[in-house]
């Protein structure tokens, strides 16, 4: 090859026929584990191709009743981030990291949101904060500048790399914010009121002015009493409340009670504490609030 032929070879084709070793900025992506899959997906989406995710609750799954098995141990082991909600959502995430024996870093995701305290009914014998922060993307945008924040600490040269993912993603996250308010405009506050299985909207409806009611306290996991049951019915008949939904990780049969005892037709599955399947409409964190807010508004115009 003579000198001058070489001399117009870019430095990309230089490492395609081997005269130079390939530089790949993350040749071994970050294995970060996540606890449910909506953290899940906001670490795939600040990560990058610099991280590789695992998601221990998946799809349609209930992360307050989870419970971890072998696999899921050896999955943090082999992380180097483990990202938890935090705010008792997964009180079983911190007990399997410390039984694992995990020296990685831990990130408390909702770490700095303004915590919802709930009021000390329905149950209520642990949990005093509301753990479901990402129901109010505000708050997810506290979320996604700390998963950055950690994933720059452990991998620096990916810096800004996360820097500018976030700070897309938070643009997607106040349009979001804006779309929710336009769609929820023309209701009166009155027509704002809905019915869903566990109490996890508290975030939303602080944002948004929606009175949600639930049979079911803050866990998906505790029964509610035939006392608190009767109270909801009378309180959907004197309400005349038409916007009645289940949630895709949560068993049905409560609200199938209730919609039978009011004549109300039970509204479409909203995705709550778990996105859904790659192939249904919450795939994603931005997906699912889109239906969510869709379908609620659509129920909401009944009232
Ligand atoms: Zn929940």
């Amino acid at each position: 090859m003579k000198r001058a032929t070489l001399k117009f070879l870019t430095l990309s084709s230089l490492v395609a026929i081997g005269l130079l070793p390939s530089i790949s900025p993350a040749a071994e992506p970050l294995p970060v584990v996540a606890s449910f899959s909506i953290l899940g997906d906001l670490v795939q989406v600040v990560g990058g191709e610099r991280v590789k995710v695992t998601t221990l609750v998946g799809p349609d799954a209930d992360a307050h009743a989870f419970e971890p098995k072998p696999a899921h141990a050896k999955a943090i082991l082999q992380s180097r981030l483990f990202v938890i909600n935090g705010l008792n959502f997964e009180p079983w995430a911190q007990k399997l990291a410390r039984s694992a024996n995990y020296q990685g870093q831990t990130l408390v995701a909702s770490h700095g949101i303004k915590v919802r305290k709930l009021p000390l009914d329905k149950g209520l014998q642990h949990a005093e904060a509301d753990p479901h922060g990402w129901q109010d993307p505000s708050n997810v945008v506290v979320y996604v500048k700390n998963i950055a924040k950690s994933l720059a600490s452990l991998d620096p040269a990916g810096a800004s790399s996360y820097q500018k993912n976030s700070e897309t993603y938070i643009k997607e996250l106040e349009s979001l914010d804006q779309f929710t308010k336009d769609q929820l405009a023309p209701l009166s506050l009155k027509q704002r009121q809905v019915i869903t299985s566990h109490d996890a909207f508290g975030y939303f409806a602080a944002r948004y002015q929606i009175r949600f009611l639930a049979p079911q306290g803050i866990n998906a996991d505790v029964e509610p009493s035939a006392k608190e049951v009767a109270q909801l019915i009378r309180q959907i008949k004197r309400d005349k409340i038409k916007a009645v939904f289940v949630e895709n990780m949560s068993n049905p049969k409560l609200l199938a009670q209730i919609t039978q005892d009011t004549g109300v037709a039970l509204g479409p599955k909203l995705y709550v504490d778990a996105l859904s399947g790659p192939n249904e409409p919450g795939s994603t964190y931005l997906k699912m609030m889109h239906h969510n807010v869709t379908q609620l508004v659509a129920g909401m115009q009944r009232n």
